[in-house]
């Protein structure tokens, strides 16, 4: 049951993932652009980041949908879109889904229903996210960008608690957009959004963004990830259960992986058994690097506009494999001690320049 009418439309992402990623998924070289460069814009501080091999992904991403939708009817299932889940019961068999004037019974239930978790709420096993990622963004016409990679800009003016960021899409447009914390800001992401298009700072950035082509929304989870996937025979996957990770709300990759695995696993002759050691894989793999993400994605929503220069200033220090480590919220002490092989020089100047804040922060 799918609510939208059409498969990956209307868009509620920006489509930014990881070149690896991507193909170790098998998708189609067509649906995405990779960007070699990441420009990295602080209230008055830039650095610029060359990726090597590791280089992030722009996805066309009402295409990848499509795509997906297509690989699972090929594989047996049947989809229906423009069906809107509105309740969820359980009965003696299973469950009972309302459908806007249809009801469906069933023995196992699985909610995809993204931020919302419709299903795993109406059926009581988990609240309603407490803490949220909201974002708006335009898809335009470029008008000959001068800088051809990906561009994120931080700071209070623009983005409170959260980031800013222009993609350049597999079409050859450009998609800009802001995206806050929940409750962190109040502030509305796509007013952000206006004032930023209408004033000097897109030019500052070397951005030209043409006519509007579309408008996206989204919300993502922002809370970390729950300890359960499964309630009885009522499974959660992506959003609803907080995969995607935390600290820039990255969970496109995570879900298509999440959703890939778990359907093996209720596929298996004991799905009980299969969803739980699927689950347990999955949080070993993952639980880790979840916390850190989610803890730093705390700390970037408070920082002061000093402090995000600073971080601009460091970021710039880094080599491109570095950066795509951090900003999957995966750089530890472990990590950091195995990127000083590879850029000493960088590594010990980010160290330096750590210890030297630390210090200032000591009473
Ligand atoms: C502004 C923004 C930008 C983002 N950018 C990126 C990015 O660049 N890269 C990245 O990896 N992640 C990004 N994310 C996060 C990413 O979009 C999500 O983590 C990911 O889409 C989660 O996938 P999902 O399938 O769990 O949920 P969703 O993609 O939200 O899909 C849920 C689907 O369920 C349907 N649905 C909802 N309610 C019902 C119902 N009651 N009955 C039936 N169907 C229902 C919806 O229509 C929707 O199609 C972004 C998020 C936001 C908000």
């Amino acid at each position: 049951m799918h609510a939208d009418a059409e498969f990956g439309r209307p868009v509620r992402t920006s489509g930014g993932a990881w070149l690896s990623e991507v193909r170790a998924l098998g998708l189609p070289t067509g649906l995405y652009r990779a960007v070699d460069r990441l420009l990295l814009a602080g209230p008055t501080q830039r650095s610029t980041v060359r990726f090597g091999t590791e280089q992030p992904v722009v996805l066309d991403v009402t295409a990848t949908y499509q795509h997906l939708a297509g690989l699972a009817t090929a594989a047996g299932a049947r989809l229906y879109p423009g069906h809107r889940v509105t309740a969820a019961t359980t009965t003696p068999r299973g469950f009972r889904c309302e459908l806007g004037g249809v009801t469906v019974d069933c023995r196992w239930i699985i909610d995809a229903t993204g931020y919302r978790r419709t299903v795993l709420q109406a059926l009581g096993h988990a609240p309603a996210w407490w803490r949220l990622g909201v974002g708006a963004e335009v898809e335009c016409a470029d008008e000959g960008s001068a800088f051809n990679g990906a561009l994120l800009f931080v700071g209070h003016r623009w983005a409170p608690t959260g980031y800013g960021w222009a993609f350049p899409t597999p079409a050859g447009r450009l998609r800009l957009g802001i995206g806050l914390q929940r409750p962190d800001s109040t502030a509305s992401p796509s007013a952000l959004l206006r004032e930023f298009l209408a004033s000097s700072a897109p030019a500052e950035l070397g951005l030209r963004p043409g006519a509007v082509i579309a408008r996206h929304g989204g919300v993502v989870p922002s809370a970390g990830l729950a300890d359960a996937c499964r309630w009885g025979r009522a499974v959660g996957v992506g959003d609803a259960i907080g995969q995607a990770r935390p600290l820039v709300g990255e969970g496109i990759v995570a879900s298509i992986q999440a959703g890939r695995a778990l359907g093996a696993a209720l596929g298996a002759s004991q799905p009980e058994a299969a969803v739980d050691d699927y689950w347990q894989v999955w949080r070993a793999g993952h639980a880790a690097v979840y916390a850190r993400s989610l803890a730093g994605n705390h700390r970037l929503s408070t920082m002061s506009d000093e402090r995000w220069d600073e971080s601009v200033r460091r970021i710039g220090w880094l080599r491109g494999p570095a950066v795509a480590t951090l900003l999957r919220g995966q750089l530890g002490t472990a990590e950091l001690v195995k990127l000083a092989f590879t850029n000493p020089v960088g590594i010990l100047r980010y160290a330096a320049s750590k210890a030297t804040s630390l210090r200032r922060r000591e009473p």
